[in-house]
């Protein structure tokens, strides 16, 4: 129970600072140990000292206004140490500065936005796809198109938080009794009740339903990018406008293609002979055709190769990135007789200071020479 201040001193809810005073004196003559050294008159001195220092601080006196005690909290009689000015920081966060301010809410809400998310190919996002997807979400209760009602009869002020849309409650707190706000149970904040609900809503305006929709995807999108379907979200409470419907489209990766940006890269396997002579060799791209790259003679092992234009197109725009090839030259490992004849032969003809080779690579985009690359920088 919270003390009754005022009344321990004697004086009415509206005494200015001086009334408080000139009460506290009148009974400090009473009380006080020097002239009443009774036990009882002890705690009586203490109550009026309290009740002064209660009433002369604004912030405990605002406490005391709205119900609450004060010196419940810092342990009663002669307490009060350490809450100094940080109780009324606490106590504007409990009312922020103005309980009752607050309007209800409206009963038609704008409704909130939804996301889906689907999965394509690389092949998929290289030329753009449509995609049937399932949207579960709120869509408008067709019974009652949103007004929440069976009948034509109008919703009416709730009789709980006359319309206010919040209730306010006196709890127990460290701060003593505190009087708190909180949405009305009656109407869920909205301020009004619907008298014949919709069986079909219950009252809400909207309802669950899947829908089919297709999505689509344009060509050149990428991982973790959203299409946004305008509008295709969920319907608000009280039939409000529905919000919009995203799609975040993940793209798989693929056996062949690692995608960077619109560049696409890929490992190449060239003939040990392929890499010395050179060739054309073809590969499947991802618009379901053949690619041809030309390998120059005398590629080499971890050189790459670009064909501009060749990779992924730009998302809603002109051009393509590249196509970048990673050569790898294949060894062969099982020689039939006449191969190592010719290899034999060929070694044979190869002069001896061209088989030592020491010095680092100077092309090619090797272990050594990116490693070169960065003690330079
Ligand atoms: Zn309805
Ligand atoms: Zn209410």
């Amino acid at each position: 129970m919270a003390l009754d201040y005022y009344g321990i001193l004697g004086v009415d809810r509206e005494a200015t600072e001086q009334e408080i005073k000139k009460a506290y004196r009148k009974l400090a003559r009473k009380y006080h140990p020097d002239v009443n050294p009774s036990e009882e008159a002890q705690e009586k001195f203490a109550e009026i000292s309290m009740a002064q220092e209660v009433l002369l601080d604004p912030q405990k006196r605002s406490i005391v206004d709205r119900g609450g005690d004060p010196m419940e909290a810092a342990g009663g009689m002669g307490g009060g140490a350490g809450f100094g000015g940080g109780l009324g920081d606490i106590f504007e966060a409990f009312f922020g500065g103005g309980a009752g301010a607050r309007q209800p809410r409206s009963r038609v809400q704008p409704g909130n936005d939804a996301l889906l998310r689907t999965t394509i190919t690389l092949e998929e996002a290289f030329s753009g796809t449509k995609q049937d997807v399932t949207v579960d979400t709120a869509v408008l209760c067709e019974k009652c198109h949103g007004t929440g009602s069976q009948s034509e009869s109008k919703p009416v002020t709730c009789g709980t938080c006359q319309g206010s849309g919040q209730i306010q409650e006196t709890q127990q707190s460290f701060l003593g009794n505190v009087m708190t706000t909180r949405e009305c149970p009656t109407c869920r904040g909205y301020g009004e009740v619907i008298q014949d609900p919709c069986p079909q809503c219950a009252g809400d305006g909207r309802v669950r339903a899947t829908r089919d929709l297709t999505v689509n995807i344009p060509a050149g999108i990428n991982s973790g990018m959203r299409i946004r379907m305008a509008d295709q979200g969920e319907v608000g409470h009280g039939g409000g406008p529905a919000g919009d419907l995203y799609v975040e489209v993940q793209v798989e990766p693929h056996p062949v293609f690692v995608r960077e940006n619109n560049d696409l890269h890929l490992r190449l396997n060239v003939p040990m002979y392929d890499a010395a002579l050179g060739t054309e060799l073809a590969v499947d791209n991802l618009a379901g055709g053949e690619t041809i790259i030309e390998v120059p003679g005398g590629t080499q092992p971890g050189d790459t190769i670009h064909l501009p234009g060749e990779g992924m197109p730009r998302l809603r725009a002109e051009g393509a990135g590249d196509m970048i090839a990673h050569v790898q030259v294949a060894v062969p490992t099982a020689l039939s007789n006449d191969e190592r004849a010719a290899l034999e032969d060929l070694r044979a003809g190869c002069p001896d200071d061209a088989r030592v080779h020491t010095e680092h690579d100077e092309h090619g985009d090797g272990f050594f020479s990116r490693m070169r690359g960065k003690f330079r920088r």
